[in-house]
């Protein structure tokens, strides 16, 4: 009989490391794979199916963001990316070649959890609700039918590119979206060098969404990154 418990894959090429986490994640009800190089841990995803994977992007055959660029050809399975101090370029990188999260080293454990929990949650999400029609979370509710957002049953009103911004950050609420990403996707192909376009919106729709927008609590800032969307469950 194989284990109920989700397998989680751990890509990393330093043995602490790898021990570390094996442990930790163990001891949270997880089941753990290791790989200590990109092409075994390519090999191991293919064939052991996890439910999540834990990469290092310092690996010593494959680029790490190469190796994203690869697992997502064929799947769509949560990727939380380890990166060093040293890696900032790269972590951006990552997220848009479809990482969905990242913890910077060293890191706690608690952190990578929470980010992996959120990562599997939403990738349920995402294969359970295909049709779904409206988006809430806490107070706040967007049709997505009839373009409408409301924050406490009351009528919030966006301009086009704001409703854009909002339904796209909401769409993958708990992820961190780079800037270009959110550029690209919002305004354009030919926006993704206009960080200060996507500053200005992110003030409008704090304005209109947060109760302080000086201390934001559903569109988080990640500096030197992008912005991500805090899911509230009801
Ligand atoms: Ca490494």
């Amino acid at each position: 009989m194989t284990s109920e418990r989700p397998v989680v894959l751990v890509i990393e090429d330093e043995p602490q490391i790898r021990k570390f986490l094996h442990a930790s994640l163990e001891a949270q009800g997880f089941s753990v794979e290791e790989a200590e190089s990109g092409e075994q841990g390519l090999t191991m995803a293919a064939n052991r199916r996890p439910e999540a994977i834990v990469l290092d992007l310092g690996l010593p055959d494959i680029d790490g963001v190469d190796l994203i660029r690869r697992l997502r050809e064929w799947s769509g399975l949560p990727i939380i990316v380890l990166s060093a101090r040293t890696q900032e370029g790269d972590k951006i990188r990552a997220l848009d070649a479809g990482a969905d999260d990242y913890v910077v080293k060293p890191f706690g454990v608690g952190e990578l959890l929470a980010r992996l929990r959120v990562a599997m949650r939403h990738a349920a999400t995402v294969a359970g609700t295909d049709a779904a029609t409206s988006f809430v979370s806490g107070d706040l509710k967007i049709d997505l039918v009839a373009r409408r957002v409301t924050v406490s049953g009351k009528e919030v009103h966006l301009t086009p590119t704001e409703y854009r911004l909002l339904a796209e950050l909401a769409k993958h609420a708990g992820k961190v979206l780079t800037q270009r990403h959110l550029l690209k996707e919002v305004w354009g192909p030919g926006y993704a060098d206009r960080p200060h376009y996507l500053r200005i919106y992110m003030a409008n729709l704090r304005a209109k969404l947060e109760a302080d927008p000086a201390q934001p609590r559903r569109l988080l800032t990640e500096t030197g990154v992008g912005y991500r969307f805090i899911f509230y469950s009801n």
